[in-house]
């Protein structure tokens, strides 16, 4: 069965990298590609390939009147991202949603239409696939090595630090070594910032930022005469790919919207 595909967000550096996979997969057919910016010119062409009669469109809602496709993706800004999901559910589209920084009530919002009107989709601050994966393997390991610290090193036009998900590693292992106390109460910093942030109390959080890096993390534990390193390195933005495919696969048999890649990885 071919699944229809609009991408919001097309022009993007996201967008543009969903829209080139999605054309190039074969039970895939990219049949919408929403941009504000426009330009009317046709995606396939654009992306330096042949024309897939898919003009690029600025209204999301009269594309989604028109095309009908059965997943919207999303790559655009925190400002828009609710609003493109609530528009694409009031179609019976299913969102797969990449943009990060949605509010909490804004996502319990959504997910609250696509349950009443059984819709699947997908909310998901991270579609690398070996970051999920590297979450989980942090949790195994911490019921053993439950002193860690996180390194996370991105490069250097990211706004925000620690980034989304060191902070969810943080907060995965805190909840597996439950109520372990990790560290000396009185360390000195003499340059403060130096050990870095303190994830509830617990768990030291670095970030890196230098241009050159994509998005890159080092989980380090420390036991009795050895230490476990996990990492996982995004090289390109190509990385978020195979996760994203997999997510407009999977999004086609759910009746609710699950939050994170890890909800399809590990059903
Ligand atoms: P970008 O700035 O390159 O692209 C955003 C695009 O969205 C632009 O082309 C912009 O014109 C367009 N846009 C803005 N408002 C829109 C609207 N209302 N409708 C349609 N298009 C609109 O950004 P990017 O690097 O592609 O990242 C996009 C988002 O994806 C960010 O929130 C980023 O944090 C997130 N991201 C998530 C993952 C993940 O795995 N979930 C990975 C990388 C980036």
């Amino acid at each position: 069965m071919m699944i229809n595909v609009l991408v919001a967000g097309a022009l993007g550096k996201m967008g543009r990298e969903v829209c080139k996979s999605v054309i190039s997969a074969g039970d895939l057919r990219l049949v919408g590609a929403v941009d504000v910016r426009g330009e009317e010119q046709d995606i396939g062409a654009l992306l330096g390939g042949e024309e897939i009669g898919v003009p690029v469109k600025n209204d999301l809602e009269e594309e989604l009147s028109q095309k009908r496709p059965d997943v919207m993706v999303d790559f655009t800004v925190p400002e828009a991202a609710a609003a493109n999901a609530k528009t694409a559910l009031r179609w019976k589209v299913r969102p797969v949603v990449g943009t990060t920084g949605m509010s909490a009530g804004e996502i319990k919002e959504i997910t609250e239409i696509a349950r009443e009107s059984k819709i699947g989709g997908i909310i998901a601050p991270n579609f690398a696939i070996g970051a999920v994966l590297m979450i989980n393997f942090a949790v195994q390991a911490a019921k053993y090595f439950p002193c860690v610290e996180i390194i996370e090193l991105h490069h250097d036009q990211k706004l925000d630090a620690p980034s989304g998900t060191a902070l969810k590693t943080a907060q995965a292992i805190t909840a597996a070594r439950e109520d372990f106390q990790q560290g000396m109460r009185s360390e000195i910093e003499k340059l403060p910032g130096a050990r870095g942030g303190c994830f509830n109390g617990g768990i030291r959080l670095h970030s890196i930022r230098l241009p050159g890096l994509v998005a890159h993390q080092e989980v380090i534990f420390g036991g009795v005469g050895q230490t476990l390193t996990i990492r996982h390195d995004s090289i390109s933005r190509e990385s978020f790919m195979p996760g994203i495919l997999l997510a407009i696969r999977k999004v086609m048999k759910l009746d609710k919207i699950v939050l994170g890649l890890e909800s399809l990885l590990f059903e």
